[in-house]
């Protein structure tokens, strides 16, 4: 039996891919013990060591990838402090506008509340959704839906 030196060197078999999990682009947001704010018809992100995974849109992910470490702890820290879904802040940012999750449509947000529920709302008037809110579990090492 041959001893194959050197077979490692064709890394071309290990190319990144990064949406090698098979699901939807995913972004890498700095852990915190705030609560996380997710808008209904979105995913709650996942807990993945010291981060926060969110998945979002190829737009999003290939925006966030260009913000220094700064700037992306600059906007969790501005999603926290507004009550609001980070992705739904990063597409106001990248585009100017977000894009609805109720009309799917580039929209500017309104952020209010209703009946003691932080929502947001488009501009298409009937689109009216929650903001839950989640929090990071230490015992289970997961985010839940704070009742
Ligand atoms: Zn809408």
């Amino acid at each position: 039996m041959a001893v194959h030196h050197g077979s490692h060197t064709d890394n071309s078999v290990h190319t990144v891919h990064p949406t090698s999990h098979g699901g939807p682009p995913r972004i890498k947001v700095p852990y915190s013990k705030n609560p996380v704010f997710v808008a209904e018809g979105y995913k709650p992100p996942v807990v993945a060591g010291r981060s926060f995974e969110y998945e979002t849109t190829q737009e999003n992910a290939d925006y966030w990838q260009t913000l220094s470490l700064a700037y992306r702890q600059y906007l969790k820290k501005e999603a926290d402090t507004r009550m609001i879904d980070l992705r739904l802040l990063i597409e106001e940012r990248r585009s100017g506008a977000f894009r609805c999750v109720g009309c799917d449509k580039p929209m500017i947000m309104r952020e209010l509340f209703a009946n003691g529920d932080r929502v947001y709302q488009c501009l298409n008037g009937d689109c009216v959704k929650r903001i839950i809110r989640y929090q990071y579990q230490a015992r289970t090492g997961r985010i839940a839906e704070v009742a």
